[in-house]
């Protein structure tokens, strides 16, 4: 096994997060339900956004935008299938 830094995961990386997000399934951490990131219960504000699982109210996701960069948060699923 070689021990690298990210840069070695680019190819992958650049291939994982070029899918159509919204139809991408994901499973609550707090109740198991497993839905499409399309189906979330969507809070809107212009510097911060949640998403929430639609059976629980559990937050799975957010995105932030502050000083130009934007962060997200995905601890509240599990793994994302694409
Ligand atoms: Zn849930």
């Amino acid at each position: 096994m070689d021990i690298v830094d990210g840069n070695a995961l680019a190819g992958t990386l650049s291939q994982l997060f070029a899918f159509e997000a919204t139809e991408a399934r994901a499973r609550c951490n707090n109740c198991g339900h497993i839905a499409e990131l399309g189906e979330l219960v969507v809070y809107l504000n212009p510097a911060s956004s949640t998403g929430r699982c639609r059976s629980c109210g559990h937050v799975l996701l957010v995105f932030v935008q502050a000083d130009g960069r934007r962060f997200v948060n995905f601890t509240g699923m599990g793994a994302i299938e694409f």
